[in-house]
């Protein structure tokens, strides 16, 4: 590029140059000869003056032969013509004439008018000639001729002068424009590599060296882009990463489509939801994505233009999820109104899971249910019997106390149901406080083994512990993990009919110990052992009632568990007996 651009600029100088020396040339030769002409014509006008002053004798031919050898002395050709034309003298005696002196022209003018004058081009001459009226005889013409030769030898001169000093300016010009043209292309080049830079996107100012010029200015605006650009860049890419971030840690799935309903992009919470690769998934067809028809309806809707859609859909068949879906058209704006286009140029979906806010809504239906039944019951009964004895039964000694009974039993069992969903209630909201301190696994088996001999003898049920010795501490509530280990051996001995047995043993691992209390009861089907761990839910829900339970217990006993971060689980076969195991972490 340095040598084109240098070639160029040389060749563009040194041809501005010759036009130049061309048309100095041809300018100065035409001033040079109309300058000569002039003079010429002026020197003549002299040589008439003088003439004039003192004329030729035109009655003698000598005479007349004589003034013309006088007057050429001057340098110019004397010719003395008479009036018919006849020549009387001729300083050169009518050398080269190809025509009669009477033709010239000069000649002919004279004797028209008194003076003629005329350039002969072809012999290089200016003419001028005269009428004289001598006083006797008739008239003559005196026709003075002077050669332009010196002009010839003024131009050569001329030319070789400017011919020198166009040689000597084309020298100076060339080493000039070398300078010129090296400093220039090398700026030139630099510009070139600095918009090279930008373009590649590096936006490093180029402090512009050289002189302050339309290519310093030019330097200047591009650092100004370049750092317009860098800052724009820049923003641009950390709002990018902005959005990006939030998209990607948002827990609702996002994903945009285009016109051609691909998918444009998806956060990893919409793969997740939709088990499809983001990566590998942005650029197919949604229809080989998603499976869910309801949703690629809702998202051609967007498509077409509609604008608040939102639906609830489940997506899954083993586990389905509930999903509260939105979708938007996305309309880019138009390049020349500089307003959102008329067409979508895609949509925008964005799936929230809602399956927990559903299954809380359907506990809390539940819970409001299953309250409302237990509490029904008593208080039916509480109701009926007091309108009894109001209604007079209250005399009745035989029925009095048994009615008043009735409802005191079924008022602490109210009072039971209230206790229990108050704790429930401090539990689950993480009000339960625990006071943590190291619980001996003996201690606690034999705490509550007085009360649950006395309820076993009464139903003929045999009851044993099989503690080993050296069970290290446990971590725990001592008076929490009471209540726990009571409930479950009430539990075993209600559901376990005369003659059974209940053993509670203990076990220690490496980092917990567990206690099992197992029974020969009734069993737990199959499919409830998952179930009984919830609130109010029963297997026999009349039997559990009638022995005074809430449905309550194991709910309450697992959130405990839980609380002091150990298990609670069941084994149990129908008809063989069940065993409750929960294990709690050691102290140490
Ligand atoms: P309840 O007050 O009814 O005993 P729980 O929450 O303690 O409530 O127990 C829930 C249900 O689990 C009981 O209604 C019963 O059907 C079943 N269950 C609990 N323990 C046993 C067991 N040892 N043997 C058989 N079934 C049991």
């Amino acid at each position: 590029m340095r040598a084109r651009l240098f070639w160029r600029l040389g060749l563009t100088y040194l041809v501005l140059l010759l036009g130049v020396l061309i048309a100095v040339d041809s300018y100065s030769a035409r001033v040079v000869r109309s300058h000569s002409i002039r003079s010429a014509n002026d020197q003549l006008v002299s040589l008439f003056n003088l003439a004039q002053a003192r004329p030729p004798d035109a009655s003698s031919e000598v005479a007349v032969r004589d003034w013309t050898d006088w007057m050429a002395k001057s340098g110019a050709r004397v010719t003395v013509i008479n009036a018919s034309g006849g020549v009387l003298a001729d300083s050169a005696n009518g050398a080269g004439d190809p025509e009669k002196p009477s033709d010239w022209p000069e000649v002919q003018q004279a004797l028209a008018n008194g003076v003629g004058r005329s350039v002969d081009s072809v012999r290089e001459l200016v003419c001028r000639a005269q009428r004289f009226q001598p006083a006797s005889d008739s008239p003559i013409v005196i026709r003075l001729a002077l050669p332009l030769a010196q002009i010839d030898l003024s131009l050569k001169e001329l030319r070789q002068r400017l011919l020198v000093a166009s040689l000597i300016i084309l020298v100076i010009g060339i080493g000039v424009s070398l300078i010129f043209a090296r400093v220039f292309v090398a700026r030139v080049e630099h510009l070139k590599d600095f918009s090279q830079r930008i373009a590649a996107g590096d936006f490093h100012p180029w402090l512009a060296v050289g002189p302050r010029d339309e290519l310093s200015d030019l330097a200047d605006s591009m650092n100004k882009t370049a750092a317009h650009l860098d800052r724009e860049i820049r923003l641009l890419s950390s709002e990018r990463n902005r959005s990006s971030a939030i998209l990607r840690s948002m827990v609702e799935g996002v994903a945009v489509v285009d016109a051609q309903e691909r998918l444009v992009f998806c956060n990893r919470a919409f793969s997740d939801i939709l088990n499809v690769q983001s990566v590998t998934s942005e650029g197919s067809p949604l229809i080989e994505v998603v499976r869910s028809s309801e949703l690629i309806g809702l998202i051609r809707k967007a498509l077409h233009g509609e604008e608040g859609l939102q639906s609830d859909i489940e997506i899954g068949i083993v586990q389905p999820l509930s999903f509260s879906v939105t979708a938007a058209p996305v309309k880019a704006l138009d390049a020349d109104r500089n307003v959102p286009a008329d067409k979508p140029s895609g949509a925008v979906v964005v799936l929230h899971d809602v399956t927990e806010l559903r299954r809380l809504e359907h506990v809390r239906q539940d819970f409001v249910g299953n309250v409302s039944h237990e509490f029904k019951t008593p208080l039916t009964a509480i109701q009926g019997f007091a309108e009894t004895l109001l209604a007079g039964a209250v005399d009745d000694p035989k029925n009095n106390r048994r009615f008043l009974e009735i409802i005191r039993e079924h008022a602490v069992r109210l009072a039971r149901v209230t206790d229990d969903l108050l704790k429930l209630a401090r539990i689950e909201a993480g009000k339960l406080e625990l006071e943590f301190f190291p619980v001996g696994v003996q201690e606690l088996i034999e705490g509550c083994a007085e009360t649950t001999l006395l309820k076993a003898s009464r139903k003929q049920i045999s009851f044993s512990m099989e503690v080993p010795a050296g069970i290290p501490a446990l971590r725990g509530d001592a008076s929490l993990l009471h209540d726990v280990l009571q409930n479950l051996l009430d539990n075993a001995i209600q559901y376990t009919p005369p003659g059974g047995r209940v053993v509670v043993g203990a076990a220690a691992g490496p980092h917990e110990a567990t206690v099992t209390i197992s029974d020969s009861g009734i069993g737990i089907p199959q499919a409830d052992q998952e179930r009984i761990f919830e609130r109010f839910y029963r297997v026999d829900a009349a039997r559990s009632r009638e022995a005074g339970g809430t449905g309550l217990g194991l709910s309450i006993a697992k959130h405990i568990v839980e609380a002091h971060g150990g298990r609670l689980w069941v084994e149990s076969a129908v008809g063989q007996g069940s065993k409750f195991s929960f294990s709690i972490p050691l102290a140490s």
